[in-house]
């Protein structure tokens, strides 16, 4: 059975139930239909509740993705059915994938959120609220050029671009203001995707309504003419733009097949953007929960290092356990193999991939932080393969479960739900990769050598324009988010396994100060996303009823 015939054969529970299974009543939450509700702000920490928290990362993944979602759901049904009360805080998924090749991002099989064609799709329109609250500042400031421009904007050096939520390639580079003297002032601008943009970092990232406003007013959107940076508190536009973010901000409540409750909030992409969802969901699960279960994107050199140096400071809460999840084919793709040949037993190219997950195993050993492996495990996995890859964490002193999320839901990832107890339980000593004082320069060096193993750094000659610039506007002690692929370890997408020996290449910086921090961008990364040869929009159908297929 597809992902959505499985969610469509789901008995749901009215979402006030599931509120109320955590401590909220209906004053608590605004529902959005009968089984997704906003959380009402601020919610009030429940006492006795032990605020574990457990992060679900991944090896690098291949073109399908390779079910950190559907191991996070499975563990937190498990982790319920065991009587540890748990929540689940993952990210909301962007429509760009969802319509291109990766597909949704609710988890898969028997280990689903849902309703997940509304989650899939247009959920509580938060993602259209950010295109909306971004575009709008967009207008503005294009108005605010034409009508006056007193600060001297420099139309060329405006970096604030217009966003939308799906995949683009026509509208990465347009020209704006065409058509004479009332259409505006022309420049050259471009779009991105809303799931990369810096309102989606911002709201992911607040504490608060106030700090979102706060955040917002410190937006950088371009340089005067004189060079120096033009935020958005100096136009004036914060509130207004606060304003159109007012229910984005609040989380969203969901549940799983097994009525596990989910909070799906927040979706910035991990390759470019910071991959995590939002410090208000997972700090709502942590205050309702004994165990609160939260993912980062892509593999562990991308989200994982985004969650543990840019968002744990601001949560103030580090992980209590790492679970590393990884396929045999994705590591036999590492290996080497094609993506038909890891259809079947590919042992020389697994012997060759493994050192890809034990490279993202002593990455997340760096941090002081407990791991434990979970295999996702596939139907063509065979027994040689699965033990190939015990043998080689038990080496390595890490302990190795499968699981079985997606065929059995909860029930087939209990093993795993045990050793994260255990591991949760266990002191850590946490150590962060670098110190906020460390320059940007430095920041980019630690990142590149220390989790993608690379050689030496090369700064294309604008970025090191562009550092100078920031060292002296007093921008060194923000954090670095790189822009990077997915698939690999180094800036190539074709590199795969563990690279060594490799220059990391930064052709740009973007300054982020209202989310606090600073993207690097690697390689040819772009921040608009295009669609593939046959995306998965083409493939989807809908019918008289309203039902839908080929969603996944
Ligand atoms: P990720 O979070 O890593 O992107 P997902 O959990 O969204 O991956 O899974 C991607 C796709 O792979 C989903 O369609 C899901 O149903 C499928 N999938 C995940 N795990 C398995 C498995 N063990 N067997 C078969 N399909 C799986």
């Amino acid at each position: 059975m597809t992902d959505i015939e499985i969610a469509d054969q789901a008995t749901l529970e009215p979402i006030n139930k599931i509120a109320e299974s955590i401590g909220l009543d209906d004053d608590q939450i605004e529902q959005y239909g009968k089984y997704k509700a906003k959380i009402s702000l601020p919610v009030a920490e429940k006492p006795g509740k032990k605020h574990k928290l457990v992060l679900v990362t991944s090896i690098n993944p291949t073109p399908a993705g390779e079910g950190k979602s559907t191991i996070l759901v499975g563990l937190g049904d498990a982790l319920n059915q065991l009587n540890h009360q748990t929540i689940i805080a993952m990210r909301e998924p962007s429509m760009g994938p969802v319509f291109g090749i990766k597909g949704g991002a609710t988890g898969g099989g028997y280990s689903q959120v849902i309703p997940m064609e509304d989650i899939n799709l247009h959920f509580t329109g938060d993602l259209h609220a950010l295109t909306s609250a971004n575009n709008t500042l967009a207008a503005l400031i294009d108005n605010y050029v034409m009508r006056g421009n007193e600060l001297d904007l420099d139309p060329r050096r405006i970096i604030w671009k217009r966003v939308e939520d799906v995949n683009d390639r026509a509208l990465r580079n347009v020209i704006t203001g065409l058509g004479g003297i009332m259409q505006g002032v022309p420049r050259q601008t471009g779009f991105d995707i809303t799931a990369a943009s810096e309102l989606m970092a911002i709201l992911c990232l607040s504490t608060d309504l106030m700090d979102l406003k706060k955040r917002i007013s410190r937006i950088v959107v371009g340089y005067t003419y004189d060079r120096e940076p033009v935020t958005v508190g100096q136009l004036g536009f914060e509130d207004a733009i606060t304003i159109l973010l007012k229910d984005a901000i609040k989380p969203n409540l969901v549940q799983t097949l097994d009525h596990t409750p989910a909070i799906v909030h927040g979706g910035p992409f991990a390759n470019i953007a910071h991959g995590c969802n939002s410090i208000l969901a997972t700090q709502t699960a942590l205050k309702l929960a004994d165990y609160t279960v939260t993912e980062a994107g892509f593999g562990a050199d991308l989200g994982a290092e985004k969650f543990l140096d840019i968002k744990r400071p601001i949560l103030g809460k580090n992980p209590d356990a790492i679970v590393i999840v990884a396929t045999v084919r994705a590591l036999e793709y590492n290996g080497g193999a094609s993506l038909d040949e890891i259809k079947e037993e590919q042992l020389p190219a697994l012997e060759k991939g493994i050192a890809n997950l034990n490279r993202h195993i002593k990455n997340m050993q760096r941090y002081g932080l407990p791991v434990v492996v979970a295999i996702n495990h596939f139907i063509n996995d065979t027994d040689a393969e699965v033990k190939f890859i015990e043998d080689n964490c038990k080496r390595l002193g890490v302990n190795v479960v499968v699981a079985d999320s997606w065929a059995k839901g909860g029930k087939g990832t209990q093993d795993l739900a045990k050793e994260v107890v255990r591991l949760a339980d266990q002191k850590s000593d946490f150590k962060p990769l670098y110190d906020a004082s460390d320059s940007i320069e430095e920041k980019v060096n630690t990142i590149a050598k220390t989790i993608y193993g690379a050689k030496e750094v090369s700064f294309s000659k604008k970025a090191k324009k562009q550092l100078k610039q920031f060292a002296k506007l007093g921008w060194n002690d923000l954090p670095v988010c790189i822009a990077k692929t997915q698939y690999s370890f180094t800036d190539d997408q074709t590199q795969l396994g563990a690279p060594t020996d490799f220059i990391f290449h930064i052709r740009e910086f973007v300054p982020k100060l209202g989310a606090g921090f600073i993207v690097a961008l690697s390689g040819n990364m772009m921040t608009m996303p295009g669609l593939s040869k046959t995306p998965a929009a083409v493939n989807m159908s809908i019918d008289a009823q309203g039902r839908i297929k080929g969603l996944f």
